[in-house]
């Protein structure tokens, strides 16, 4: 038996469709969602980040500028420039592109980012109200991930689900979301033991470890939902994610592709936190 795939860019059309609906009650208001997308730097992997999130907000119809700045830029300009865009009441997401320069510091960039206006979810704030189950805006892979499992309809509610990996852009934010959904959730990372083992126990595995092929056919219980959030670029230039889809497709149940997986649903998960934080400053809820 093969796994069935997760097909992430049909799932991530189909929210963009539910989305465009909305966009167009929301304009019958006057109100356009607004996203700014600042880049210092000229970091290569970056530029076409920035260009592929313009790009899905001309397509849903969305006010939106790229900041480009040099890579010599001060962390002071860069910080007097976000808080501009924090009072402009026409922007409703401000994303900083990581990585970046080296001399500039990560944190208070993060921070200052009004938590309104936080669209990737990464200010401590919007972390603590996701660790708290408060409202927030949710950092966009981890909720793309949730959208992929209750889409395909494997709630995560009762399940075991094991996510390698605990970073603070993904392994932590997904560990907490996929707990808010009701599943015991086993973190684990590059200092677990036994890691097979461990990830053999998943109802639901989740890898986000940045190891091309790390995860073999004997980490997953026959059945499992892996989702691979890896994107590892390999010597020919393809992308492969970090669990080796041909070996493992014959024992899991359902499987993400890299590409085409989780990778669709973060910028779509940009635009829905747009959307949600315009709906918000104009008191739509
Ligand atoms: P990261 O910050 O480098 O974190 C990697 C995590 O994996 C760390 O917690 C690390 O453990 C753990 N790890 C590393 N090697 C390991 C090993 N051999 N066994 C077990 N755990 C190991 O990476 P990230 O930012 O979370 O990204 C992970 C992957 O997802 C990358 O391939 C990245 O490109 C991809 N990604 C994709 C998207 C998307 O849109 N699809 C978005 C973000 C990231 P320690 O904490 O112990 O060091």
């Amino acid at each position: 038996m093969s796994a069935q795939l997760i097909k992430g860019k049909q799932i991530s059309d189909t929210i963009r469709e539910e989305m465009r609906h909305e966009v167009e009650q929301l304009k019958a208001k006057g109100v356009i969602p607004g996203l700014v997308v600042i880049l210092v730097g000229e970091d290569a992997a970056s530029q076409v980040y920035v260009r592929n999130k313009a790009k899905a907000c001309e397509d849903l119809g969305y006010y939106s500028e790229v900041v480009r700045l040099p890579a010599d830029t001060t962390q002071t300009d860069l910080l007097a420039l976000i808080e501009k865009y924090n009072q402009q009441t026409n922007i409703h997401g401000i994303l900083v592109q990581l990585p970046l320069p080296k001399h500039i510091e990560e944190k208070p960039v993060i921070d200052a980012i009004s938590v309104h206006k936080d669209v990737d979810g990464f200010h401590p704030i919007s972390v603590g109200n996701l660790m708290i189950g408060d409202d927030a805006l949710l950092p966009c892979t981890p909720s793309g991930v949730i959208e992929l499992l209750k889409r395909t309809g494997n709630s995560p509610a009762g399940k075991h689900a094991v996510v390698i990996g605990r970073s603070n852009i993904v392994g932590k934010p997904v560990s907490m979301l996929l707990l808010r959904e009701n599943a015991t959730v086993t973190i684990c990372h590059s200092r677990t033991p036994n890691l097979a083992e461990v990830a053999r126990q998943a109802d639901i595995l989740v890898v986000a470890v940045g190891v091309a092929k790390l995860v073999k056919e004997e980490w997953v219980k026959p059945g499992a939902v892996v989702i691979d959030v890896g994107m590892n670029r390999l010597p020919d230039g393809k992308l492969c994610g970090d669990v080796d889809f041909d070996d493992v497709v014959g024992t899991a149940g359902w499987l993400t592709p890299v590409p085409g997986g989780v990778g669709p649903m973060t910028i779509t998960m940009l635009m829905a936190n747009t959307l949600q934080s315009a709906k918000r400053a104009h008191g739509i809820v």
